[in-house]
């Protein structure tokens, strides 16, 4: 690994073979049982062992997120699987909760302990506290600008910093916030957060629900809280004058899709900014790979500016742009017959503009070209079709095929 590390969340076993093939440094998953449903931004402890041996074997890292705030009943289950994921060799465990730090201390003594951006840890003495009670890395809040985490990095160089470079953003101040276990019972102090700052809301007179008030944002509704999305690719030389150990990508619940393309997307981008910072350019090629995926227009939150600055991160016109989806992933490349035998995950119609993202490289794949096991031409495929395409050079697998979303 050269410069800081490059960690992305894997929500499950597969998004963390993908983040493994694209590119990651170390990976950061949710752990069973400590958050109230399963769901898909957490493994069990049997999928965590496999990725810990997966990972490891390409020298990738594996931290686990314990980052509730946990309550009194939670505390049996935490020990326990504080036990479990030091005897499967996890290389950190993340916590916001100093009940969680603890029992993480009194019950594995040497595995590592992240502070979770959660604890909103804001200034150096607080870093110093923290690294007292035996945090070795520590996600800055999200509210600091650069030149304070500059700052911090200088003051107390003895602790690790972690930062946030990509995905979505939180209004509520480190993301402590009520909203989403008020409108569903799901709590964001869980790691839950179904994101309802997000939704679309509109202004209703009681007798007439029907006919929505329009205040501002589209023909339709308006989005007062939801905010832009994170991006800071074109600012990594600065991020890494300012002393940061590991880059951040937000979002476990994200998709392979996802994770496949801002993952490698930050791989070239962070190789190029630490052989040479000074030189470093961000390719318009990078940002246009950073459209393809769902998000809400972007920002550079508070790393540019202070706090007590307007915060511009606010998208109050549209809730989404997609142009871009996940068409299917690939189960083998066959190099005597010269294709890739692919998984559809969704709907493909021959003439899709279609391509196969490899780790340093994009393929424009000819849909029409599209067969069954057979050799036979398909019109179309549908989700858990197994088809095939030519491929003339090797293809890893587990390889995303994506497809513009508006039909050509
Ligand atoms: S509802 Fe929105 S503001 Fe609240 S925690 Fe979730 S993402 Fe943050």
């Amino acid at each position: 690994m050269n410069g800081p590390e490059l960690l992305v969340p894997a929500g499950n076993l597969e998004k963390l073979r993908t983040a493994v093939l694209y590119g990651a440094d170390a990976v950061y998953t949710g752990v069973e049982g400590l958050s109230l449903r399963a769901r898909q931004a957490e493994m069990t402890i049997a999928e965590l062992a496999e990725g810990v041996r997966l990972a490891h074997r390409r020298k990738v890292k594996v931290y686990a997120a314990l980052n509730i705030f946990a309550r009194n009943r939670d505390l049996a289950l935490i020990r326990q699987r504080v036990g479990q994921l030091a005897e499967i060799g996890v290389d950190a465990v993340l916590v916001s909760d100093v009940g969680v730090l603890q029992t993480v201390r009194q019950v594995a003594p040497r595995l590592p302990v992240h502070l979770s951006t959660q604890a909103n840890t804001t200034n150096a003495e607080a870093v110093r506290f923290w690294h007292g009670l035996g945090v070795s890395r520590i996600v800055l809040a999200r509210e600091l600008s650069l030149a304070e985490i500059g700052q911090i990095a200088t003051a107390v160089p003895e602790i690790e910093l972690e930062l946030f470079v990509h995905g979505a953003m939180c209004l509520a101040y480190s993301g402590r916030c009520l909203l989403s276990a008020y409108l569903t019972g799901r709590s964001a102090n869980r790691g839950e957060c179904t994101h309802p700052c997000r939704w679309e809301y509109s202004l209703t007179e009681r007798t007439r629900p029907e006919e929505p008030l329009v205040l501002t944002g589209d023909d339709r509704y308006s989005y007062l809280l939801s905010a832009k999305d994170l991006r800071m690719i074109e600012y990594l030389p600065e991020i890494l004058k300012a002393g940061v150990t590991s880059l951040k990508i937000e979002g476990r619940m994200k998709s392979v899709y996802y994770l496949a393309v801002v993952t490698r997307t930050y791989r070239w981008a962070l190789d190029a900014a630490a052989l040479d910072p000074a030189g470093y350019r961000c390719d318009p090629a990078w940002l246009a790979e950073l459209e393809k995926v769902s998000h809400r227009g972007y920002t550079t939150g508070f790393y540019l500016q202070s706090e007590g600055e307007k915060f511009a991160g606010v998208n109050l016109k549209e809730s989404y742009r997609k142009t871009h989806g996940l068409v299917g992933t690939v189960l083998e490349y066959r190099p005597t017959e010269g294709r890739v035998l692919v998984e559809l995950r969704n709907q493909l119609v021959a003439g899709d503009e279609t391509e196969l993202l490899l780790p340093d490289a994009t393929l424009l794949l000819d849909s029409q070209a599209m067969t069954n096991e057979a050799g036979e031409p398909l019109a179309e495929g549908h989700n858990r079709y197994r088809v095939y395409f030519p491929v003339d050079r090797e293809v890893p697998t587990g390889a995303v095929l994506r497809r513009r979303l508006a039909r050509v």
